[in-house]
This record gives structure tokens, C-alpha cells and sequence, in this order.
């Protein structure tokens, strides 16, 4: 009852200050989660479209000898960044592979090419070198170093660098947000604040310098604040700290916040707006392409669920998300693995599917029960759901049993209102349920379906658990290209290619 009433209280102020969902009592993990370093297996698949970009044609064959950090599939006339390989050893096959749109997570088809490396065991043995000044760069060296890196495919719509690594052009970058905040339960930061600090701030200072034009805003949460200490903003960095409390962590709300939001109602990209959105890790590659040279062949991801202890793993580019869990304390074969957050993800059809760049953390949760007659009518206090009929919601502080059930069998809409009251960018899941269900395009497109920032609130919130979330993003798939706000990929003759609606900038991706 408390937590609905505080929803009734939120609902009266500008939705841009909404508070959002404090769901991190549901993670009861209260440790600060490490960075481990893991080794590969016996062998890697690389995706050749890992994050932004087209998939590319290898430059390695079956028999060829690879080095860490090598580039095996570069187009410097395509929108793309190149891909390295992430071990030292010999590559077994190259063929299509299943793999995951950097960032819905849904899964793209057969059409990515993959590298199957063998391992041997000089992986870890990255070879020194000497720390390049990035002061004395001028901003079009540093933003080629993060394309040959490999840093550019990060992003919703790439890093613009003056290659063909975005359809945008670097000047069109008025402001970058760099996002350091987890309102999601069972997700955790990977980058150790305390211990690459040092690496951090560098990595911040070279992107303002590779941007010098754009303002950068870093955003953070409690738990960053307290690592970071006395945070400073400087003109050019300012930092802004935010409540670890859902939605607050997606890049969209976070646009919302600190630049204002009526703009972003029209759809489209955040670049669209100029706002370039990275992620936490950004910074650290950054660290490294630049100052290092080392080019990105490790990936970090979080890992976390009720039954399992959280740790963050790095690992080589192209280790198998069953690899990883096979060595995760608590992990039950039955558990059902999530890729993203347990609000905004996936649930992974197949433990094969390689860890690339654009998967940030897997969580494990219980799946449903196989049949649970009216199951939503029995009082459970330790069911989580926003839902009164649940006895749960009087008992806010109890800890919850956290599954991927919807509880019973599918449900009709009670009218209830819950996700509308929930939904930070104030659209109406319910209404677009209902049209989108009757195949009424136009009805559903009046309702403006491309301001979701795809948050998940309404699904988790709905007593009847539909899908909410996922009828939402149908329905901007199907908007106008002029305001849809996912990259969509064609296929062409060989390979699939990014496509993006036409916008204002006629210069898109053209060399500096
Ligand atoms: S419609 Fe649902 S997923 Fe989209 S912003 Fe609103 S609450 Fe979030
Ligand atoms: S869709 Fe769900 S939350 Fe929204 S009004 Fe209907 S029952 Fe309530």
C-alpha cells in the first residue's frame, strides 16, 4: 500500500522528476560486487557486429594464425567499426551464428557472422607498451584511435569519429552523457570505481578532448558517489547524481532529466537531439585505446539473481554465456538466464550465444511454474507485485521471491490504472494494448508510442501481467521511420546493414 500511495504522490509533479521504483530491496546481494578477470575456455566465437554497425566479412580463414588484439574484419566504406580478435590462436570456422541487437537484446537471426578462434594459452600476455600522451592529440586522432580501437561501436546509434562508425557526424555531438547509474535489481556497476579511478577520469577527460565542442555530463548514482568521494565539476564535466531507482538508469530518462524533455516526445534518436548516451565502461576503453592502444577484447558482465552470488566477470570477447555460468556459484541448470536487467531484458534462448561487447549483465532468476491454477488469487506474502490482491504489497520490508512467473494463466486488463500511474514519460500502456491488439495503426501511433523509454515498469507493475512492454515495442518497430527509435538491420546481398530514417545531416559518417 505505501509504495502505491508514493506512486500517487510522484504522479503530481512534472513527469521529467517522477522518482521512480526503489526495487533495490528486492536484491538482497547487500555486497559490493567485485571485478573478476576470467581466461578463456578452450576456444572463442567472435560476432562480427558486435554493438553499432553492420556485420562485416572476416579477413581470417579457417587455419589462419590470430594475435590478441588483431583486426579480423574491418569496412572502412560501411557503417561499422572494426572487430579484433579477443585470444591468441588459430581460427576453426567462420559461419553465421545467433546474436543479439545491441540494444533491445532481442535476437538478430542467422545473418551475423561469428570467428571461431582455438585458444592458446598467451592470451593474457598483452604486450607492453608505451603510454601515449593524449594531451598532444589533436581531437581527430583521439576519435580515430577509438575507431581502430574498437570503441566506437558502443551506443545506441554508434560514436560518431568522422569514419563511417555512426551515420552522425562528430560535430554533431552537442552533448555526452556518460551513465553510471543501476536502478535495475540484480545488476551491478562494472567498472571498480575505487581501484580505476584514475583510468576513469582519463578516460573522461580524453572523450571531452576527442569532443571538444560537446558538454559531457556524467551521471551517477549513490554508490558511485560514495566511491568517487568529492566529486568536482569542472565546465566542460559536470557530474549529476540520481537515485538508484528504476527507470533512472536508462540513458532516455536520463536525457530527460538533465537536458529537459519535451523534445524527445517527437521520437527518433537521442543523437537526433545531439545527445550522445555511454555507457559506464566507456570511458575505461577509452583509457585504453587511447593512452594503451589496446584495442577492446575483453568484455564485463554482471552477474546477478536471487539464488546466485553477484560478481562482475571480464572475459575475452566471444566466451559463451554458458562457459561463464557454468562457474557461477548458485546457478541451477533450470534457472532461466536473462540477458539485461530482470525489468528491460531477454530471456536467452540458447547458453551458446557468444558475450560480445553490447550484453552488459545475465541474471538468473526462477522461471514460472508449470501450472498454477489462479495462482494471482492466493495471498502470498512473499510474491513480489505491485498488485493489492497480493497480501505482499502490506508488507513492504519482507523479502521477496523474485521468478519470471506471470502467476496463473493469462488475465484480461482490470482497468486498474497501474501502469499508466507508473510510466515516467506519462503515455498509456493500457490504451495502446488495446489498440495495438485490434490492429489499429493509426489509433496506436495517435498515442505516441515512440516516447517509451522502455523501461518495463508497466509490465512489472500490471496486476494481470501482460505484456506491456513488449506490445509497446511492436509498436514503435511499426511506427514512421521519421520517428521510430530502434536501428533496424536489412539484409543485403551478403551481409545485414544498419538502416536509419533520413535526418537533417546529409554529412553522416564522412571522414574528417
Ligand atoms: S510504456 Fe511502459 S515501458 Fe514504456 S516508458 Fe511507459 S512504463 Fe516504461
Ligand atoms: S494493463 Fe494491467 S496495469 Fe494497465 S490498466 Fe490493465 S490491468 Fe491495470
Amino acid at each position: 500500500m505505501a509504495r502505491f500511495l508514493k506512486y500517487k504522490n510522484t504522479k503530481m509533479v512534472n513527469i521529467v522528476q517522477i522518482s521512480g521504483l526503489n526495487l533495490q530491496k528486492l536484491d538482497r546481494s547487500k555486497t559490493k560486487t567485485k571485478l573478476e578477470k576470467r581466461p578463456p575456455g578452450d576456444f572463442v566465437v567472435i560476432p562480427l557486429k558486435d554493438g553499432f554497425g553492420s556485420s562485416l566479412i572476416p579477413e581470417v580463414e579457417a587455419g589462419d594464425r590470430v594475435k590478441i588484439g588483431q583486426i579480423i574484419a574491418r569496412d572502412d566504406g560501411g557503417v561499422s567499426t572494426p572487430v579484433h580478435s579477443s585470444v591468441s590462436g588459430t581460427v576453426l570456422d567462420v559461419s553465421f551464428m545467433k546474436y543479439v541487437h545491441e540494444e533491445t537484446l532481442g535476437e538478430l537471426p542467422d545473418e551475423i557472422i561469428g570467428v571461431k578462434v582455438e585458444v592458446d594459452r598467451s592470451f593474457w600476455e598483452v604486450e607492453e607498451v608505451e603510454e601515449v600522451n593524449w594531451e598532444k592529440l589533436a581531437p581527430s586522432e583521439i576519435r580515430s584511435s577509438l575507431y581502430r580501437n574498437g570503441v566506437t561501436s558502443f551506443g545506441q546509434t554508434g560514436i560518431p569519429s568522422g569514419h563511417w562508425s555512426s551515420f552522425y557526424d562528430p560535430s554533431d555531438v552537442s552533448d555526452i552523457i556518460v551513465n553510471a547509474v543501476k536502478s535495475e535489481p540484480f545488476t551491478h556497476h562494472r567498472v571498480d570505481f575505487e581501484g580505476e579511478l584514475e583510468e576513469f577520469k582519463h578516460g573522461l577527460e580524453i572523450i571531452a578532448r576527442g569532443y571538444s565542442e560537446a558538454k559531457i555530463h556524467l551521471a551517477v548514482d549513490p554508490e558511485v558517489q560514495e566511491a568517487l568521494g568529492d566529486l568536482s565539476s569542472s565546465q566542460r564535466i559536470s557530474v549529476r547524481s540520481f537515485q538508484s531507482e528504476h527507470p533512472n538508469g536508462i540513458d532516455k530518462v536520463l536525457a530527460r532529466k538533465i537536458l529537459g524533455g519535451d523534445q524527445l516526445d517527437d521520437g527518433g534518436f537521442l543523437m537526433d537531439y545531439g545527445i550522445l548516451a555511454l555507457d559506464e565502461v566507456v570511458p575505461i576503453h577509452a583509457y585504453g585505446a587511447v593512452v594503451l592502444d589496446h584495442p577492446v577484447s575483453t568484455t564485463r558482465v554482471s552477474l546477478g539473481g536471487p539464488e546466485i552470488s553477484n560478481v562482475v566477470v571480464e572475459v575475452p570477447v566471444g566466451l559463451s554465456a554458458g562457459e561463464l555460468l557454468d562457474g557461477a556459484q548458485g546457478y541451477k541448470e533450470e534457472d532461466q538466464v536473462i540477458l539485461g536487467g530482470p525489468l528491460t531484458g531477454r530471456v536467452m534462448s540458447s547458453p551458446e550465444i557468444p558475450l560480445g561487447k553490447s550484453i552488459p549483465s545475465l541474471v538468473l532468476m526462477k522461471g514460472p511454474e508449470r501450472s498454477e491454477v489462479l495462482a494471482w488469487l492466493k495471498p502470498g506474502s512473499k510474491k513480489e507485485s505491485f498488485s493489492r490482491a497480493f497480501i505482499s504489497s502490506l508488507l513492504p520490508n519482507l523479502d521477496r521471491e523474485l521468478d519470471s512467473g506471470i502467476h496463473g494463466e493469462l488475465r484480461p486488463c482490470i482497468s486498474c490504472g497501474y501502469c499508466t500511474e507508473v510510466c515516467p514519460v506519462d503515455i498509456l500502456p493500457y490504451q495502446i494494448y488495446h489498440t495495438g491488439s485490434h490492429d489499429l495503426v493509426d489509433e496506436v501511433n495517435r498515442l505516441q508510442p515512440q516516447r517509451c523509454v522502455d523501461c518495463g515498469l508497466c509490465a512489472y507493475v500490471c496486476p494481470s501481467k501482460l505484456p506491456l512492454s513488449r506490445v509497446l515495442e511492436d509498436a514503435k518497430w511499426n511506427q514512421s521511420p521519421r520517428v521510430k527509435n530502434y536501428v533496424v538491420y536489412e539484409k543485403g546481398e551478403d551481409k545485414i546493414e544498419p538502416s536509419l530514417p533520413e535526418g537533417p545531416n546529409d554529412n553522416r559518417g564522412e571522414a574528417s
